[in-house]
């Protein structure tokens, strides 16, 4: 594929959303139900009008349109050469050289939106939900704040991809509001615990990847075919409620802390949109058991950045800055040990990164590192300061590959916290 692939929708180089990334979603116009579309610059291309019109014959999806509905899930149940030759369609009825789309002018008025009139909803029905703990940083900073330096990581860390089993239900799609939770919490000089909304709510700056064709109960899948029931990603903010957690996660982990609310991106970028961006897995010390060793395993050059937003700040704050690549564990790696025991993936379930932080002071992806729990308070113009998140608050991450003269994006998850 040429690097500058060119549609007759103008799309500006610094749009999300290129001819090279056409994500998915599904979207909902103000007169019509929701239904699957991709987005091209300040666009949405409406795939059910295209399904309906024929346009997608020749592919043999078979009798049931799976563009019409309200989730990705039929679609996510095919598989990579489907998802291919579905991409080669559109970027084909895309092209600024091809007529058939760009000179039908009342299928355009039919088939294109624009993004700002209409809504955005969760990509999939997910069906189950797991988060990772994945970045070497992240699991270093919250270790030393914990146990100090010595003792920061766990000695299974560098084993295994660490994970806990999350909450589908309380996921929510970008624009959403995030109510604070009320829970247990102890205050470090007390005896007992209160009852009381969280005094210490926080983000996590996430990745997450949609499961494509499931694998059967009892039938691990092995590393070198993970890649195949992979479909694409989008951005996620895990909301946190760390006095809650800290109280009720010993001895099995997180539980209300993580289950009042959960944000991801509406547009998932495929893996052959990121393909470009691919760079391999670094060496892995000590190497790890042979089910987790693939010969070319890889991660993504992928920037991801948080933005916060008081009630009183005219403009958004950026307060972090990280990367894709900070992630020790492989997707590949992660999904081979999710399935080692028998474990059934289904389409639509969404397997998360963990905190993405990396090395340095200011790409810590939590205000839990940022603050070094609320040690050394955020200072935001104006004069306010932050140890945890406030009401009112907007966090706002965005993600992108950066190409030569355009971009592979996720646009935003955002979400403002209410009381
Ligand atoms: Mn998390």
């Amino acid at each position: 594929m040429p690097t500058l692939l060119r549609s007759f929708i103008e799309v500006a180089p610094e749009s999300h959303f290129s001819l090279q990334n056409l994500p998915y979603g599904i979207f909902r116009p103000n007169d019509g139900a929701a239904r699957a579309g991709v987005a091209i610059g300040d666009l949405v291309l409406d795939l059910a009008v295209l399904e309906e019109g024929g346009y997608f014959r020749a592919l043999d999806f078979g009798p049931r349109a799976i563009f019409a509905g309200d989730s990705l899930n039929a679609f996510l149940a095919l598989d990579r050469p489907a998802w291919r030759k579905t991409r080669e369609v559109l970027q084909h009825l895309l092209a600024a050289d091809t007529a058939i789309l760009r000179d039908n002018h009342a299928l355009r008025a039919r088939a294109f939106h624009q993004q700002k009139e209409i809504t955005m909803q969760l990509p999939a029905r997910i069906g189950d939900y797991t988060d990772f703990y994945s970045s070497y940083h992240h699991a270093f900073n919250v270790g030393t704040m914990f146990r100090g330096p010595e003792n920061a990581l766990m000695p299974n860390w560098k084993w295994l991809p660490i994970a806990y089993h999350g909450r589908a239900s309380s996921i929510v799609p970008s624009g959403a509001e995030v109510r604070r939770p009320h829970g247990q919490i102890k205050p470090p000089d007390a005896e007992a615990p209160i009852f009381s909304a969280s005094r210490a709510l926080d983000f996590e700056l996430e990745t997450a990847f949609f499961i494509g064709p499931p694998n059967q109960l009892g039938e691990p899948v092995p590393i070198a075919e993970a890649i195949d029931h992979i479909f694409g990603l989008v951005l996620m903010n895990d909301w946190s409620a760390r006095d809650i957690q800290t109280w009720e996660y010993q001895p099995l982990g997180p539980f209300l802390a993580k289950n009042f609310c959960t944000s991801i991106s509406p547009w998932v970028v495929t893996l052959e949109a990121l393909e470009p961006f691919r760079k391999p897995l670094p060496a892995q010390d000590p190497p790890p058991l042979p089910y987790l060793r693939a010969p070319n395993d890889f991660t993504f050059d992928i920037r991801l950045e948080a933005q916060l937003q008081t009630a009183k700040m005219s403009a958004p704050q950026t307060i972090t800055r990280s990367n894709f690549q900070n992630l020790y564990w492989s997707m590949a790696q992660q999904l081979a040990h999710h399935t080692v025991g028998g474990c059934n993936l289904q389409p639509g379930d969404l397997l998360a990164s963990g905190t993405i932080s990396g090395p340095a002071e200011d790409e810590r992806g939590s205000m839990l590192e940022l603050t070094w729990r609320g040690a050394n308070p955020l200072q935001l113009p104006g004069g306010e300061t932050r140890k945890w998140l406030e009401d009112g608050d907007r966090l706002t991450i965005s993600g992108w590959c950066e190409g030569d003269g355009y971009r592979v994006g996720f646009g935003e998850v955002t979400g403002r916290v209410v009381g």
